[in-house]
């Protein structure tokens, strides 16, 4: 049974631009001469924060904005809710169809005018899609991408936050841009006005 198995490869992360547990990193020469063989390294899991976030930084890959690509991922006592990327609504020609985003055409800066994107966010999109009990309680793992730039700071916009706080989530994992993440309490967004 076992020679049906594929031998072992070297991992590979789901970005190329984060490396949350260190799988990129190169593995270190062994000091002195009498060191014959490289020891392998030791094999690594992930934390959950760090499997988590990097579903959602898999699941960016499917949202419809060129100028940025977001993906969250809802879990619950570390179990997968729901998941939701950044598009325009159903059925309503997406800025990859129209081949023009208006906000990258307005050159509007980040965090300002959106009723000028068509797109529901990722994190709206995967809170509706889980119930008001599964949100309570819950955590939100967000990881976005700019075009050109690569990874980049994911904190929510204030009308995600405003969802976030609304909907009971009570933990916020997102990408800090720099190939690790912030962990956030929600209720610190109350301290002020979000
Ligand atoms: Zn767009
Ligand atoms: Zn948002």
């Amino acid at each position: 049974m076992s020679s049906l198995r594929t031998p072992c490869r070297p991992r590979t992360i789901l970005s190329t631009t984060g490396d949350y547990f260190g799988y990129n990193t190169p593995m270190k020469k062994p000091a002195g001469k009498t060191a014959q063989k490289q020891k392998r390294p030791a094999h690594t899991r992930p934390g959950w924060d760090e499997y988590f976030i990097n579903i959602a930084k898999a699941v960016s890959a499917r949202a419809t904005c060129f100028r940025r690509r977001y993906g969250a991922v809802v879990t619950k006592d570390n179990v997968i809710v729901s998941t939701g990327y950044n598009g325009a609504p159903s059925g309503m020609r997406d800025c990859l169809e129209e081949g023009v985003c208006t906000r990258k055409e307005l050159k509007i800066p980040h965090g300002e005018r959106y009723e000028l994107c068509h797109s529901v966010h990722a994190e709206a999109n995967a809170i509706i899609r889980a119930s008001a009990d599964e949100l309570k309680g819950a955590t939100i793992y967000i990881s976005g991408a700019d075009a050109g730039a690569g990874e980049c700071l994911s904190e929510p916009c204030m009308m995600c936050k405003r969802m976030i706080l609304n909907a009971g989530i009570a933990k916020v994992v997102h990408s800090d841009g720099g190939g690790s993440y912030h962990v956030i309490n929600p209720k610190d967004w109350l301290k002020t006005r979000v």
